[in-house]
Formats: C-alpha cells, sequence, structure tokens
C-alpha cells in the first residue's frame, strides 16, 4: 500500500488544456463573490463526484449549495460492501484511476486516502494473465511471456498511433503543458478523425491489415485490456485516452473509490469564505441531501427545484451533474433551460453499457501452484467468452479477497441484462469450467454475487457516454455550455457538468474538471470574477476553445 506515484502526465485534454489542477493548487483560490453574494443558495442536482466537486468548491466559495440526490452520494464511484464482511468491498463502477488524473488527485490526496497499483492485465502488480482467444490460451506475467504475434500486435498499435495520429508529439506537448502544439495538431486530427471509428481507425492502418492482428488486438487491447467493445465509438474517443495515459500506471483507492465523493461531503475545508471554521457539505445539509429532482422550470428570477418529496425552491442558478437522459424522461424539464441544438446533442449522447459480478471468497486461492502446469491456480483472464474480464484482489494469503468474475460493455453486458445475480453466477462459473477445468472456484465462494447492469439502473440508464463517429458538434455543445456569454439571458444560470459532458467521459477526471468548469459559470453568473494571477476555465476559453468544425 503506497501514496507515492510515478512522476505525472496530466489528463490534460487536447480539445481543452486547461490546467486544472495549477487552479486549484494555487494560493489566490478560485475566485471572489460580489458584496452581499455570500450564502446565495446554488442547486446543485447530482450527489456524485462531479457534484459533490461544485457543490465542495462553491461551499469554499461561500454559497450555500443545495445537493439533491436521488440514490447514493458517490453516483458511479459506488463501493458495496459484501454483506456479512463490510470490509470487503466490490467496486460496482469506478474502480482504477490513473495517475495523470492531477485533478481528480488534488481531491484524494486533500482527503489523504491511500492508494495501491491496480492489477491490470500483464501488469507489475498482476500476478499472471491468462488470453483465452478462439479456444487457445496463452498466459504469462508480461507480454515478453506470450507468443510473438501479441508483441506483433502491440508493435502494430503503437506504429498506427505514431503515423497517424502524432503520439510522441502529442505526449510530449501535454508533458510540457506546450498549449499551442497540441491545438495545432489536435484541431487537425478532430477535422480528419471524427468520422472514423475505432475499428475503421484500425482497418484503414498499414499496420492492421491482418484481421487477426485485430481480433487479437480486440480482446488484448492496451492498458486495461479488451478494448473490442469500444470499436463502434469514434477514435477521437480513444485517442484522447492514449494521449494522456488513462488507461495507464493506475491504481485503486485503499477502502473504496466512494470515499472520495463521501470524503467531500464531510471535508471541513481549512479556508473557506464566509462559513465558520468546521463548516462542512454535510453540516449544511443537516447530514443528508435533499431528494430525487422532479421537476426543473425556469421563473422570472432564476429557477424553481422540485423534489419528490414534494418540495419547491427557488434558485439562482443550477448545476446539474446527472446523466443526460434523466433530463428527458426521469425529470419534468422546461424547454427553456437549454438551447435547442444543446436538446439535440442531449438526445443524441450515446451511453456504454456495462455489467459486473463480484464474489468474496475465503482466500485468494488463485495463487496457489497448480501441481500439474506448476503455475498459478487461476489468472487475471481476458477471455472471449461472457466473462469477457475476470480481474482478482487479494488483501493478504488467509484472508476473505474479492473477484470480480465478469466486467463486460455493451453487447456482452446486454448478455447479462435479463438475468438475475444467481442465473449470472451459473453462467460465469461454467463459462470458467471450460478455461480452469478442475479448479473449483464455487467451493470457495462465500454468501451472494453482488451484480450490477448500469444500463438498467433507473437513475443512470448506461455507464457513461462514449461518442460514435460524426458527434464531435454534439459533444462541443455540451460541454462549452458552461460559457454562457452568447446564450439569451433567459438561458443562463443553468450550468451542465458531469461524466456526460467531460471530452473523457469514463474517468472520474473528467467529472472533476467539468465540475470546476459549472462552478467559474455559477461565479461568473452571480457577479463575482476569479483571482488576476489565477484564472479560470471561463476566463482563458477563447484561447484554448475547441475546435469548432463545419456545419454546413
Ligand atoms: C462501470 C463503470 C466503470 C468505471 N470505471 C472508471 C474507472 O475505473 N476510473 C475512472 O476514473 N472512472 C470510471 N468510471 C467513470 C466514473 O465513475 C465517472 O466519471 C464518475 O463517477 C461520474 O461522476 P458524475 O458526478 O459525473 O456522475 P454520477 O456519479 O452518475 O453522479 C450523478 C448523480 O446524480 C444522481 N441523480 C440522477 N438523477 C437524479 C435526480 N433526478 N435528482 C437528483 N440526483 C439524481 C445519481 O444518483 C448520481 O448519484 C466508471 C463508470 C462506470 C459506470
Amino acid at each position: 500500500m503506497t501514496s507515492a506515484r510515478p512522476a505525472p502526465t496530466t489528463m490534460l485534454v487536447p480539445d481543452f488544456p486547461f490546467s486544472y489542477d495549477g487552479w486549484l493548487r494555487h494560493p489566490a483560490g478560485l475566485g471572489a463573490l460580489p458584496p452581499g453574494a455570500a450564502g446565495t443558495e446554488v442547486a446543485v442536482v447530482g450527489g456524485g463526484m462531479a457534484g459533490l466537486t461544485a457543490a465542495y468548491e462553491l461551499m469554499r466559495l461561500g454559497l450555500r449549495p443545495v445537493v439533491y440526490e436521488a440514490e447514493q452520494l458517490g453516483g458511479r464511484m459506488r463501493s458495496t460492501p459484501f454483506p456479512g464482511n463490510p470490509d470487503c468491498l466490490a467496486e460496482m463502477g469506478a474502480m482504477r484511476f490513473p495517475v495523470s488524473a492531477q485533478a481528480l488527485f488534488h481531491y484524494i490526496d486533500l482527503l489523504a486516502l491511500p492508494t495501491r497499483p491496480f492489477p491490470n492485465p500483464l501488469g507489475p502488480s498482476t500476478s499472471s494473465t491468462l488470453i483465452d482467444l478462439n479456444g487457445a490460451q496463452h498466459r504469462g506475467r508480461s507480454l515478453d511471456d506470450l507468443p510473438n504475434v501479441y508483441q506483433e500486435v502491440a508493435d502494430a498499435w503503437e506504429k498506427a498511433l505514431q503515423e497517424r495520429a502524432e503520439l510522441s508529439t502529442m505526449r510530449d506537448a501535454i508533458q510540457r503543458r506546450d498549449v499551442e502544439t497540441l491545438k495545432n495538431v489536435w484541431n487537425r486530427l478532430v477535422r480528419e478523425f471524427d468520422d472514423q471509428s475505432f475499428y475503421g481507425f484500425l482497418a484503414t492502418s498499414s499496420a492492421f491489415q491482418s484481421f487477426r492482428h485485430r481480433e487479437i488486438f480486440g480482446q488484448v487491447g492496451f492498458g486495461t485490456g479488451g478494448w473490442d467493445t469500444d470499436f463502434p465509438n469514434s477514435v477521437l474517443e480513444i485517442l484522447r485516452v492514449v494521449y494522456t495515459e488513462a488507461d495507464d500506471h493506475q491504481v485503486a483507492i485503499v477502502g473504496g473509490s466512494q470515499q472520495v465523493p463521501r470524503g467531500l461531503w464531510e471535508h471541513r475545508p481549512a479556508t473557506l469564505a464566509h462559513w465558520p471554521q468546521g463548516t462542512s457539505l454535510a453540516s449544511l445539509h443537516d447530514g443528508a441531501p435533499q431528494p430525487a429532482v422532479t421537476r426543473l422550470l425556469r421563473t422570472a428570477q432564476g429557477f424553481r427545484v422540485e423534489d419528490e418529496s414534494g418540495g419547491r425552491r427557488e434558485f439562482p442558478a443550477v448545476v446539474f451533474s446527472p446523466h443526460v437522459w434523466t433530463l428527458l424522461n426521469r425529470i419534468e424539464s422546461d424547454p427553456a433551460l437549454l438551447p435547442t441544438d444543446h436538446w439535440t446533442a442531449i438526445e443524441r449522447t450515446h451511453y456504454m453499457g456495462a455489467s459486473k459480478l463480484f464474489v468474496l471468497v475465503d482466500r485468494p486461492f488463485w495463487l496457489d501452484t497448480d501441481p500439474v502446469t506448476g503455475q498459478d491456480a487461476m489468472s487475471m483472464t481476458l477471455t472471449d467468452r461472457m466473462p469477457r474480464g475476470v480481474y482478482l484482489f487479494d488483501d493478504g494469503p488467509d484472508r476473505p479477497a474479492v473477484m470480480c468474475l465478469s466486467y463486460t460493455w455493451n453487447d456482452d453486458s446486454l448478455k447479462f441484462a435479463t438475468l438475475d445475480a444467481e442465473e449470472r453466477l451459473e453462467v460465469l462459473l461454467t463459462r470458467l469450467a471450460l478455461i480452469y477445468p478442475g479448479l473449483d472456484i464455487r467451493s470457495h465462494i462465500l454468501g451472494e454475487p453482488l451484480a450490477i447492469s448500469w444500463e438498467t439502473e433507473p437513475s443512470f440508464m448506461g455507464a457513461f457516454k462514449s461518442n460514435l463517429p460524426g458527434q464531435y458538434r454534439y459533444q462541443r455543445r455540451l460541454f462549452t455550455q458552461f460559457m454562457q456569454e452568447d446564450l439569451d439571458e433567459r438561458q443562463q444560470g443553468f450550468f451542465l457538468c458531469g461524466d456526460d459532458v467531460s471530452w473523457t467521459a469514463g474517468f472520474a477526471e473528467g467529472a472533476v474538471t467539468t465540475a470546476l468548469n459549472a462552478v467559474w459559470g455559477v461565479l461568473n453568473h452571480l457577479g463575482g470574477a476569479t483571482h488576476p494571477d489565477n484564472p479560470g476555465p471561463g476566463d482563458l476559453f477563447h484561447g484554448i476553445a475547441p475546435v469548432e468544425l463545419p456545419y454546413t
């Protein structure tokens, strides 16, 4: 267990390369309210990572955030304890965090949460990895232990990225925070690749002319493992992940990722305007957030927010962080909240589905040596069968351990959607028995499995957004919505944030950084300003704005 991490690259996203970590760490703080504005209530819809980041920083500025949450604080950072063994957790949503996520780590460090390396496939902290593809199995500790074809695939991926997507130039520019180079290269690539799928990018690369190589790449991928369920998505989504090393050097949060948003809820900032020392979000809310929002309306003064308990409150500004589809089907939303073209972008938002199934076992039996093969009894597993990804988490040799028996996406996730947790477990054990004949996983399982399909969770309807080819323009509209100077006055004061509007959806860093955009937006909307020595994302917007693609 350690908090030490390698030297940081940052998730400086080339669409909008604003250094959020620098803004957060600057001693001048995020800004100041105009006289008389302290204590003003601002609605924050959603108590996940974005909503609680926004609420925490609005509180520090001296505003009174009023957080609404439909389910549990933490949102998709959901660490579920096993019944009867509450010290053992299943990470139902986010579970591994790249150290390049420097804005997120600002809060992880603030809360002094310990981390440890995440056991990704073929990673240094993974005992062994087994790849099961087309009925054949290969096992090793690193790429060097696998047949040559795996190295050929890794080389092909590197070659495709270098030849077509200027990998070295982009990574170097991110490390040096060279905004000019980033924008020059990326703006050209956006024009070139917005219409291209991930699969199309591979299939049209000279390095990937072999179907077999594409198939193996889909299975093994890079970083976190198989990426073939992302093949239909825009390749721009993948390039952002690769450039910012979001799939590398990942850590788990000891004690569960939910501690980050929940920690912000409880944390008492050392410096805050207006509120007495010792104030926290929890204390401002008497311990519990407001319930689910059911209706959002514009009024002459601002907004009316109605909730499922019948509560109705007026606010001059609203920060909105849930999945944007909830504005279409679960919340009665005033059309005047947003311009029409933003509603179009919301309608087109595309979500990835994802399912996971976890079991608690008596001990990390997978580290036993198989007497026949001399290898681990079981390995971190990537398979083209139903489980797709098996992850193994141990906490010492004689203690209960956690197995994620299956982690799936999109079509693979849908295969589970109609099964309950026990039925899923049966299917998985049957499939795993084909890969590990003779290994009795079931005899080690303690209690019931924990399962989730995010696409059937009522407040979510998907794991996270991922743009399809041709959706850059919609993404741009949603991300830049916090800049409201060109909006009609009647469309100002409502701020979208969270994973859905982020350029790197599926990474909590994007939830944090878009929340910080919303904080800047609220500050600006209420007549406040940033310190001249520490300009915020809106102050620098026009110099680094995401490129606009032509409409006609
Ligand atoms: C399966 C999965 C795996 C992931 N893996 C990783 C990972 O390994 N690393 C990583 O960095 N990120 C990962 N992510 C992404 C990460 O979880 C998200 O980026 C982040 O948690 C999103 O935070 P958010 O606040 O934007 O949204 P959410 O966490 O969804 O928060 C929105 C909140 O709004 C609430 N809400 C919904 N409707 C209403 C309503 N009507 N009224 C009030 N509240 C409402 C919801 O209950 C929710 O709590 C993963 C996500 C999933 C689903």
